[in-house]
C-alpha cells in the first residue's frame, strides 16, 4: 500500500467541548502523522463551498450553519492507507452507529454534530487539502 495522505477536520462541536487534544491523540495513536495543522474558522461562504456537494440534501443549511459557528482544527494526515484508513477510525456518519474505538463514537453527539471529518476518497483529499492549505504550510 502506497503512503498517502487524507484531510481532516475536527469540527466546532468538539472544538467546543474541549477534545481536540484528546481526538489529536486518537489520530496519532492511529499511526497518522500530522503533515499540515491550523485552528481556524469556515465563513459561511466558505462552508457553502465546502460542503458544495450535499447542496441538495435536507441537512444543508443545518450542516452550513453548524460548520460555521465556532473554531475548527483543519490538518492533512499521512499514513498508508489514508483515505480507507482514517474513515475507519473516525467510524459511521451516526455516532449511534459507530463501532467501539471509533472517534466518532467517543466524541460526537449526532449525525449531524459528529466532531471529525475525514475524505472520502483520495481525489477529494487533494481537493480539501488545497481548500485549506497553500504548499509551504504542508510539511
Ligand atoms: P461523512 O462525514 O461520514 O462522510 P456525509 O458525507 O454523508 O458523511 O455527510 C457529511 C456531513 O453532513 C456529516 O459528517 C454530518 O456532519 C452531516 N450530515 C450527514 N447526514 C446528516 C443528517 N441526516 N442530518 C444532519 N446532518 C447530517
Amino acid at each position: 500500500m502506497a503512503t498517502n495522505r487524507t484531510f481532516t477536520m475536527i469540527k466546532p462541536d468538539a472544538v467546543e467541548a474541549g477534545n481536540i487534544g484528546n481526538i489529536l491523540k486518537m489520530i496519532t495513536d492511529g499511526g497518522f502523522k500530522i503533515v499540515a495543522m491550523k485552528l481556524t474558522h469556515l465563513s459561511e461562504t466558505d462552508a457553502k463551498k465546502f460542503y458544495a456537494v450535499h447542496a441538495a440534501r435536507p441537512f444543508y443549511g443545518e450542516l452550513v450553519e453548524f460548520m460555521s459557528r465556532g473554531p475548527i482544527v483543519a490538518a492533512i494526515l499521512e499514513k498508508e492507507n489514508a483515505v480507507e484508513d482514517f474513515r475507519a477510525l473516525i467510524g459511521a456518519t451516526n455516532p449511534a452507529e459507530a463501532a467501539e474505538g471509533t472517534i466518532r463514537k467517543a466524541y460526537a453527539k449526532s449525525i449531524g454534530e459528529n466532531a471529525v471529518h475525514g475524505s472520502d476518497s483520495d481525489e477529494n483529499a487533494a481537493i480539501e487539502a488545497a481548500f485549506h492549505f497553500a504548499g509551504r504550510e504542508i510539511f
